[in-house]
């Protein structure tokens, strides 16, 4: 994408966002008869040109296995892998290349680090910190060791607008906590977490910090050196790339120190039946084939989201997510979901006397794609008291007008089960 993608006369915040839509080849559809609004976004979302064009290309002209081969298109395809990593470093400003590792996705990432950091530094009466608005991917693999372990796992509170209680954080940082574990941004309520106090807080404990950023990444500029948290974990396919790839960045003297995840080809240095040595960072900690044409196409899609502009993409959201809560919370009946000063990316809201699944149904009789449910963040919903919630989530592709149209099928809807 280059710099004819701004719009003249609009300021450098804006995006041509008509000339975005062009690059995603999904949008131009009908569903039901009416055109597609696609306002899905946390859950995955769509594919620019670009993407879907690098994959077709990878499996048609150099598909082949990667660091083992000597011919022509198996160092081709190594060398678009490597770049792909370079890229991902670029984008979330690694110190080095080898900090990143190609994982299936944030919930790959967050049990990898579980199932290695943890399992090597967490014992029996130790503590591991979540936050009360994860997603299920950053709860249940830290369930999983506490048990394993008979560790405790920790929960910091928030408060009704759905935001951190930091007072309570710092009390809950103990002599025993091991690892804090934390959404950049909450998938169920939008709200953006205070990151580098929260990272400041755990260092003077000398406890680690993961930061879950898979709803952050699509939305706002990620420096992990400027944060300085130990781990960062996110996935493709919410920034625009396939699934099934995604990242975990891991700082170089806490990966150096981490035991293997899983055994397998590519990890390894040598293989006895007496003593395996493993591979360097990052190839120990991807054992087996790796999603080649994924990995390639999560550096298109990174690149294009750099070639669009970091800062443009954000304030593109931010503006979408102002008007959006403006708009859906006038109107009657509708309850928002998470009212943080600080939000990013997802509107989440309840609407009296209609049930969040059948409000997503009559949106899609009017074309009109949004998610419905506990968004895999039931502690969230139980927080609140409610079993579910209606989600709009935004990208670059998204418009006013369409925010309109969800307004318009949000009183249609009120209006059916008045
Ligand atoms: N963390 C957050 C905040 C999410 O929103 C999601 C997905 O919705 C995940 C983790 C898990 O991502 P994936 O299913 O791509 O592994």
């Amino acid at each position: 994408m280059s710099t004819a993608a701004y719009r003249t006369g609009l300021g450098p915040a804006a995006l041509d966002v008509e000339r975005i839509r062009r690059d995603f080849p999904i949008l131009d559809q009908t569903i039901h008869g009416k055109k597609l609004v696609y306002l899905d976004n946390a859950a995955t979302s769509q594919k620019p040109r670009a993407v879907i064009d690098a994959i077709v290309r990878y499996y048609e002209h150099y598909n082949s296995n990667v660091h083992r081969g000597v011919h022509t298109l198996s160092m081709r395809a190594t060398e678009a892998h490597d770049e792909a990593r370079e890229t991902v470093r670029r984008f979330i400003q690694a110190a080095d290349a080898s900090e990143i590792i190609f994982v299936r996705g944030a919930t790959e990432a967050v049990n990898l680090v579980a199932q290695t950091y943890g399992r090597a530094n967490v014992g029996e009466g130790d503590e591991v910190l979540i936050t009360a608005m994860e997603h299920h991917s950053n709860i249940v693999p830290w369930q999983i060791l506490c048990q394993e372990k008979h560790a405790r796992l920790r929960v910091v509170p928030i408060n009704d607008a759905g935001e951190l209680d930091l007072e309570a954080f710092e009390k809950l940082l103990s002599p025993r906590t091991r690892i804090v574990a934390v959404a950049h941004v909450s998938n169920a309520l939008g709200t953006v977490n205070p990151l580098r106090k929260i990272i400041q807080l755990a260092h003077a404990h000398d406890v680690p910090v993961l930061v879950d950023g898979a709803q952050a990444v699509p939305h706002m500029a990620v420096d992990v050196q400027a944060l300085g948290c130990d781990f960062y974990a996110f996935s493709g396919h919410k920034i625009y790339g396939p699934t099934g790839i995604g990242v975990l960045y891991g700082k170089e003297e806490v990966l150096a120190e981490m035991p293997p995840y899983q055994g397998g080809g590519d990890m390894i240095r040598s293989v006895t039946f007496e003593k395996t040595t493993y591979n360097v960072v990052p190839y120990m900690f991807e054992a087996g084939t790796p999603d080649i044409a994924g990995a390639i196409g999560l550096g298109v899609a990174l690149e294009y989201v750099m070639g669009l502009g970091i800062d443009r993409v954000a304030a593109h959201g931010q503006d979408l997510l102002a008007y959006a809560t403006e708009k859906v919370g006038a109107i009657d009946g509708v309850r928002l979901i998470g009212t943080a000063q600080h939000r990013a990316g997802v509107l989440s809201f309840v609407l009296d006397n209609v049930h969040p699944h059948d409000l997503g149904t009559i949106l899609d009789r009017e074309g009109i794609a949004i998610r419905t449910g506990h968004h895999c963040a039931q502690p969230v919903m139980d927080r609140f008291g409610i079993p579910a919630t209606a989600r709009a989530s935004f990208a670059v592709y998204n418009t006013k007008e369409e925010i309109d149209a969800l307004v318009d099928g949000i009183r249609k809807a009120h209006e059916v089960f008045a």
